[in-house]
């Protein structure tokens, strides 16, 4: 077993520290507060090639590994979440599940694109009355000669106002279950196709989402992903990509509510001492620090195994179910460390705290992944 970074990993993680806090951090604080979405970061990280981090060079990409990618979102999320959630997308959701699914002439169309960030991409798989339980979804899909006709809404969807193409999930056969789910990349800006933004989140305020609405949109036989039917396999795949991001995004926010919580710790003084000083504060960055460790090497365990193409599923929900819970717990003992200061927007840590929340929600919500990991252990499913 080897704990330590390649050579290219330390260098992955050096470029992306100083990319993080001179081109994204300073910007977080003023994007969250006025719902900006950051187009500058997201044009920087398409020149720089950071959106193409784990997709083969063949198609544009920088043919990075696993724990790469990892570290990418680490550092973009101890910053800010809300431009990891637009990486994390963009690559795990919907590059990464063109790569897997698509045919040749779909990869070299969307994929360099993808990669230099020239387009963007959104993943509609929830929908207004369907989260967890994806198979109730109510998208339709029905063949007419050589196109699909797809109507439905999806709800809550990251990148959704601001994406070219959107992976869209829709049923084209009611009868069948999850067999009846097919996957179609649909390009902006095609008729019946629209977005409404959605306002005032708790949190990840310069992220943008969006609900997709599709009203009688054609859409050519050419952009279905997979076959007709394999859907929901598109889908689950996808969300193993997605959760493998989520779960190293938490760790990065974890750091960083730890870094700004021991900056503070050291110079702020209470009884004739810095509080750092203090058993109980002490015993809050003791806390903190375990579990960052811990679900760190959760994250990389499961990037392990993606990188010898080894199944994953159970060790990417283990490392999803802990780090999104575990950013919550040290996003709250950060906060502590700080009193009354913590509740005010003159240090980033409130923003962190708020961002924190949306991790155990989406991607499969905690029960969810527990449910996944149960399946796995006990070879029953509860759903
Ligand atoms: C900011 C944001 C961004 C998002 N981005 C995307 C995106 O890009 N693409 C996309 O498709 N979706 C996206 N989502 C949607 C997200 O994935 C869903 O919100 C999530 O899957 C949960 O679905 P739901 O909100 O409908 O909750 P529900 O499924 O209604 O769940 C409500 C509660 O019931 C619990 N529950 C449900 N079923 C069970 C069960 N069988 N056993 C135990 N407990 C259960 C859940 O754990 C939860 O606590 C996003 C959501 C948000 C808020």
């Amino acid at each position: 077993m080897n704990f330590d970074l390649t050579e290219e990993q330390v260098m992955i993680k050096k470029m992306m520290t100083e990319f993080a806090d001179k081109e994204v951090a300073p910007f977080a604080s003023e994007n969250d507060r006025e719902e900006k979405f950051p187009w500058d970061i997201v044009k920087k990280m398409g020149e720089l090639g950071i959106f193409g981090t784990v997709i083969p060079e063949e198609y544009g990409g920088g043919g990075f590994d696993y724990i790469s990618h990892a570290i990418v979102a680490e550092e973009l999320g101890r910053v800010d979440s809300s431009v990891r959630g637009i990486y994390s997308v963009q690559i795990s959701l919907v590059a990464l599940t063109i790569l897997k699914w698509g045919t040749e002439e779909q990869k070299k169309k969307y994929l360099p694109k993808l990669a230099n960030g020239e387009i963007l991409g959104c993943f509609g798989l929830t929908e207004p009355n369907s989260g967890s339980d994806v198979v109730s979804m109510q998208s339709s899909a029905v063949r007419d000669g050589d196109y699909y006709i797809l109507n439905g809404n999806k709800m809550w969807i990251t990148n959704g106002g601001v994406a070219d193409i959107a992976i869209i999930f829709a049923k084209t056969d009611k009868s069948m279950g999850h067999k009846g789910i097919t996957a179609f990349i649909v390009e902006k800006g095609v008729d019946g196709f629209s977005s409404k933004d959605i306002h005032n989140k708790l949190g990840l305020r310069a992220s943008n989402t969006a609900e997709l609405i599709l009203q009688d949109v054609r859409v050519p036989k050419e952009n279905i992903l997979g076959n007709e039917g394999d859907g929901f396999k598109v889908a689950m795949s996808a969300l193993d990509n997605g959760r493998y991001t989520v779960a190293a995004g938490c760790v990065g926010l974890a750091q960083g509510c730890y870094d700004v919580a021991k900056k503070y710790a050291v110079e702020r003084v209470q009884f004739g001492k810095p509080i750092a000083g203090h058993q109980l504060v002490q015993e809050l960055f003791a806390d903190m620090i375990v579990e960052i460790e811990a679900g760190r090497l959760l994250v990389y365990r499961a990037g392990h195994l993606k990188n010898k193409h080894l199944p994953h599923t159970r060790e990417v929900s283990m490392a999803k179910l802990f780090c999104s819970e575990m950013v919550n717990r040290v996003a709250y003992k950060a906060l502590q460390v700080f009193g009354g200061y913590g509740f005010s927007s003159e240090f980033p840590i409130e923003r962190y705290y708020r961002d924190a929340r949306i991790n155990t929600l989406y991607e499969g919500t905690s029960q969810i992944q527990k449910l996944i990991i149960a399946n796995r252990e006990l070879g029953i499913s509860a759903f």
